[in-house]
């Protein structure tokens, strides 16, 4: 991009990379290089790390949370990573977060750092978990989970804004103030010492006036330290002062502040949300134990033979579309490591098409790919004629194409997520506890526990799980119907207002082909027939294809006979549920006058069930969206940084309905 061109619509560019003869990276745009090839690495190390006090800094405090604004080559992240590995505890972790507004691609983190050959595995690592441009957050996971790394894409002082973590240390990174001043504001200071606590050290190149006069007062102490080279001075500091600060979350909202942290945790649900929140807590280090009522993973709605994982893009940048957008690439990193070990699960490249379904259709979802500013590999549009040559079917109109995304074998998913971790099976839950020391998880026979903390995943019956936190998802049925493969699909994924997998190898070693699928609201959780097929919704989904696609109808002789019924857990709003379970009556007394407009800053902070958590209303999008709350959810309890952005946490979290009620005056 040049420099004249606005960022795209999700306000972040690429970077503008040019290479110096001596292979120096530098950017046009900010008329600045990267760093110098031949002391690069001993810079970075002496302004920065010996800046925040590495490696002592983390000896003193296992799980070690480090931010920096401007991640840029890299660099700063990979010299800290090595000697991080070398030298923190053996259960220590390390929380990385980067801003960085304009990302460089695969290629050229890889060659810029080409110069720093004892870097090559931290190099590669990177390089492979790399996320494309997109905007907004990132999380990856590195070294067996011992380390994360959260990339905050976009400008820094709005991004930082919407993070809710504790920083211990601060890398000052990016481009001179000079040449950067939109960065270097009091907004980013102010955001700096938000994030801060007592005694967080910061680290600088720039000895600027006007950041040393920003930080100062925002309650850092600074000193200059002698420069690296020729360079005289840079910049180091502590924070000394804290200052109150507005939070960046309503207190109904607020994430919960634990006294201890949470070391034991206990999941009810084998589904893709309880075994995605397993594998991301046991590598974040926590104790998981799980409880399944059936005899193994992916029994109930996460146990279709063949599943979608399809990414959802939005006409304009939405709350939906930035919520979908981050749990898409959260969730293709996963199944694409997953992959490499069983393949079964999932094959990356076969790629989905979301055939528009009207001609209104198409200009929706070409605003939605424009708004979207997704690179090609990921999504582009194609016309009726190559969506048809390309499915080898004919096709009415053109659609979205997602190279990536495709169709997923969910309870082996479940399963493979699930592999490490100890389980309960057949083992049905019908009370939850609460104890002095934690909670106990009671069967019929007998009990479990204690553990610190409880996540219910248990998909639709959530509800009955604990009703005195009025999980307020509801119940819908969903029937698919599996054929006899008829047409390949070229192995491409089709939506096309239903959708229809690609062939795969039933237990018996049959091709078959998913058609999916029904929508029926399913009020009484009491009555378990939900599981029985009905011949009236196989006629439903087969009336449909052919309605939409009559020639590909045809390949079939009439309705499918075999198929498979189960409950989703929808939401009113269409978002899905995730954070700690509130106390509904607390709620209703603090919040009694919300309708009145009264100053968030007066308002109560929330009131939760101590240790009881959720991750649900997961609908029809529980393959695309678990993977990301796994990751929040093990942040949540570990401590670390949360994977999401701070109004994306208020979207998807369990008050808001009530909140919203609360907001509207009485009657
Ligand atoms: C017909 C149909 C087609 C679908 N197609 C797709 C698709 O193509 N792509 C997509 O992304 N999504 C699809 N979905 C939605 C997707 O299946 C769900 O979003 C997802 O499976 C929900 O996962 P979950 O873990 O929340 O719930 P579940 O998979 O239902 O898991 C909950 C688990 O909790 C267990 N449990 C409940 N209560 C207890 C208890 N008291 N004690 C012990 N264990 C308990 C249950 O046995 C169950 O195993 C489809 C759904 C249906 C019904």
């Amino acid at each position: 991009m040049s420099k004249q061109q606005a960022p795209n619509t999700t306000g972040i560019g690429t970077a503008d990379l040019q290479w110096h003869s001596d292979e120096t990276p530098y950017s046009p745009r900010f008329d600045d290089i990267y760093y110098a090839p031949t002391h690069g690495a001993e810079e970075s190390t002496h302004v920065f790390l010996e800046g925040i006090n590495a490696p002592a800094c983390w000896q003193q405090r296992p799980h070690y949370t480090l931010a920096e604004t401007g991640f840029g080559t890299g660099l700063n992240f990979l010299l800290t990573l090595d000697l991080w590995l070398a030298t923190a505890p053996a259960h220590g972790r390390l929380h990385y977060i980067a801003v960085e507004a304009y990302p460089m691609d695969q290629a050229a983190l890889a060659r810029a750092h080409a110069p720093f050959a004892w870097l090559a595995p931290h190099s590669a690592a990177l390089v492979q978990a790399w996320p494309p441009a997109v905007a907004g957050f990132h999380q990856r996971s590195l070294a067996q989970g011992r380390v994360t790394l959260t990339l905050l894409f976009g400008p820094a002082a709005s991004m930082l804004a919407q993070l809710s973590a504790t920083v211990d240390g601060w890398y000052l990174d990016g481009f001179a103030p000079s040449r950067n001043p939109e960065m270097w504001s009091d907004t980013l200071f102010a955001q700096l010492s938000r994030l801060s606590r007592l005694g967080t050290r910061l680290a600088s190149f720039t000895v600027a006036g006007t950041v040393k006069r920003g930080l100062r007062a925002q309650g850092f102490t600074l000193h200059k330290a002698p420069g690296f080279g020729q360079k005289r001075e840079c910049l180091r500091g502590v924070l000394e002062n804290p200052l109150p600060h507005k939070p960046n979350i309503p207190p109904w909202y607020a994430p919960p502040q634990r006294s201890e942290p949470v070391s034991s945790v206990a999941i009810i649900g084998a589904g893709i949300a309880g075994a995605a929140c397993a594998y991301a807590c046991r590598r974040a280090g926590l104790q998981v134990t799980l409880f399944e009522r059936h005899a193994q993973p992916g029994a109930e709605a996460s146990g279709n033979p063949s599943g979608l994982f399809s990414p959802r893009l939005t006409a304009g940048v939405s709350l939906d579309g930035r919520f979908h957008a981050a749990a898409y690439f959260h969730a293709l990193d996963l199944y694409a490591q997953l992959a490499q070990h069983t393949p079964e699960i999932y094959h990356p490249g076969r790629g989905l098409l979301q055939m528009a379904e009207s001609e209104a259709d198409v200009q929706r979802l070409q605003q939605a790919l424009f708004h979207s500013a997704w690179p090609p590999q990921h999504a582009q549009w194609w016309d009726a004629a190559t969506a048809s040559q390309q499915l080898g079917t004919p096709l009415p109109r053109g659609g979205l194409w997602h190279a990536q995304a495709g169709a997923l074998n969910p309870s082996v998913l479940c399963a493979a997520l699930l592999a490490d971790v100890t389980a309960h099976y057949q083992t049905e839950i019908v009370r939850l506890a609460p104890q002095p020391e934690g909670w106990t998880l009671h069967t019929a026979q007998r009990h479990y526990g204690t553990f610190d903390a409880v996540v219910i995943a248990a998909g639709a019956t959530a509800p009955l799980l604990y009703p005195e936190a009025e999980i307020p998802n509801t119940a819908v049925q969903g029937q698919l119907s599996i054929l006899p493969a008829a047409n390949p699909l070229n192995q491409h994924a089709l939506v096309f207002g239903g959708y229809l997998t690609p062939p795969y190898q039933d237990e018996q070693g049959q091709l078959c082909q998913v058609l999916g699928s029904t929508y029926r609201p399913w009020d009484d959780l009491s009555d378990c027939s939900w599981s029985e097929c009905q011949p009236e919704a196989h006629q439903l989904v087969w009336q449909q294809l052919n309605e939409t696609l009559p020639q590909l109808g045809q390949q079939w002789l009439g309705p499918a006979r075999q198929g498979r019924a189960a409950l989703r857990a929808a939401m009113k709003d269409h978002f899905p549920l995730f954070g700690p379970l509130i106390n509904p009556s607390a709620y209703r007394t603090n919040y009694a006058t919300l309708y009145q407009g009264k100053r968030v800053s007066l308002a109560k902070p929330a009131v939760y069930i101590d240790g009881l958590y959720l991750i649900g209303g997961l609908g029809s999008r529980g393959l695309l969206t678990a993977p990301l709350f796994g990751a929040c959810m093990a942040a949540l309890l570990s401590g670390g940084p949360l994977p999401l952005e701070a109004d994306l946490w208020c979207a998807v979290h369990p008050a808001r309905l009530l909140v919203r009620s609360l907001k509207k005056p009485p009657l």
